[in-house]
């Protein structure tokens, strides 16, 4: 099994424990999916009998801070359930306390924290606090409907929607303890601050957590702008070939090749970059001929590329070390490539993206695009890297780099963009100011 995400909250309906069956089936997905994820959140909702004890306590007389209290003890109650049924009978009373167990364990199972705060809310806090990739609202209905389906037959699933519009949806409904209709509009305004996808989908079918874990969309996606990333990169891609994009002709295909284009082209411009890999390629084959090269003769390579000298110190040591230490395999994880001479974040993501590992290379021009259609806000490459992981589809994150610098070099340049020859401008930020 192969997920989207690594970090994850889940808020789960109360009203799923009236069903000791669906209980135990849970029990078992959570079992399965935990040690999968790097961090795994279940938090669950108090359901029926929460409603039932506010109820009781209405008739009491007792104020709202009581009743919310009621109904915190139920959906701790719900998660020591689960917790029985995952030997893991820790259930956090804090918020420090899940944190920790997260950090600790990659796991945790929690209830309500404070009285007149939702456990979607719970949710949404935790999240935020685990910087988590995404929120999962596992609900009676099967997502976020453009009316209230219990009363119209015609209420249409929306499958996409930004996080204003969901807003919009909820503020037209009620809340009152134990009782929030869709999801807490708190718990909305504070992922759409992070930009944490939020995901509905029908709970009574366990299935579909898997189904959203894997990329896929089986009920409602919530996120900064809804985007149909098959489209728009397929429309980028398709431009750049029309207007010769210079990064179409690198058309290195082994990981060795793919690992030294991409040291080779830092400060150095594509035509130069592809010109000098193409001597340098037609003379070394393998890590060990190039670590046998001499450090002149493969700075005399080099030469127009910036930092030539520097360069081809480095590239002599990278291959001396794939050769020996790795038998001449270029590693596949992001700490080993790192720990290569040469080898900055940039290019070690070039490279996973391009071997399929979990990895979207993001430089100038990915980060700029990406800001300027306004998918994602963000002030640096590793955000861009982080809030694209969450929202575009892992089969395309292979490609998603040569397709954004091809547009970069042709369309969506740096400076004076081509907005009105741009097939984007309709769903753009930057055309529209
Ligand atoms: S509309 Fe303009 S800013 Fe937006 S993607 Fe196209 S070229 Fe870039």
């Amino acid at each position: 099994m192969r997920f989207n995400f690594s970090k994850v909250v889940v808020s789960l309906s109360g009203s799923f424990f009236d069903k000791p069956e669906l209980i135990c089936e849970y029990a078992k997905i959570f079992s399965k999916i935990r040690s999968k994820l790097e961090m795994f959140c279940v938090v669950t909702g108090g359901g029926r009998i929460a409603r039932e004890y506010i109820a009781k306590a209405e008739i009491l007389g007792l104020g709202e801070r009581e009743r919310h209290m009621l109904g915190i003890a139920v959906t701790r109650v719900n998660a020591l359930l689960f917790g029985f049924a995952l030997d893991f009978e820790e259930i956090p009373q804090s918020y420090k306390e899940a944190v920790k167990q997260l950090r600790k364990n990659g796991f945790a199972i929690c209830g309500g924290m404070k009285p007149g705060q939702s456990t979607d809310k719970v949710a949404a806090d935790i999240a935020c606090m685990i910087d988590a990739d995404a929120v999962i609202n596992l609900t009676k209905v099967a997502g976020v409907y453009d009316k209230d389906p219990k009363k119209y037959q015609d209420a249409r699933l929306l499958k996409e929607l930004s996080y204003e519009q969901l807003e919009k949806i909820l503020s037209s409904q009620k809340s009152s303890p134990g009782k929030f209709e869709l999801f807490d509009l708190l718990a909305v305004k504070e992922l759409a601050k992070r930009e944490i996808p939020i995901f509905f989908a029908c709970g009574k079918e366990p299935k579909n957590l898997i189904e959203i874990l894997r990329g896929n969309n089986p009920g409602t996606k919530v996120c900064k702008k809804p985007v149909n990333w098959e489209e728009v990169i397929e429309k980028m891609e398709k431009e750049a070939k029309k207007r010769n994009a210079p990064v179409y002709e690198f058309s290195f295909r082994y990981p060795f090749q793919i690992l030294l284009a991409a040291i080779i082209s830092t400060r150095t411009k594509d035509e130069i970059t592809l010109s000098v890999c193409k001597k340098l390629f037609s003379k070394v084959k393998t890590p060990a001929q190039l670590a046998k090269m001499s450090e002149n003769e493969l700075a005399e390579l080099l030469k127009p590329a910036g930092f030539y000298r520097e360069k081809a110190k480095k590239l002599k040591e990278l291959a001396r070390i794939i050769a020996e230490k790795y038998g001449s395999r270029i590693p596949e994880t992001k700490e080993e490539l790192l720990s290569l001479p040469g080898v900055g974040k940039k290019v070690a993501n070039v490279v996973l993206a391009n071997i399929g590992k979990d990895a979207i290379a993001v430089d100038t021009h990915v980060h700029r695009i990406a800001n300027r259609l306004g998918v994602l806000h963000s002030k640096t490459p590793e955000e861009t890297e982080k809030k694209l992981k969450r929202i575009v589809p892992r089969n395309l994150w292979k490609k998603l780099n040569k397709t954004f610098v091809g547009f970069g070099q042709t369309v969506c340049t740096p400076k004076r963009p081509r907005c009105r020859e741009c097939p984007l401008s309709k769903i753009c930020d930057f055309a529209k100011v």
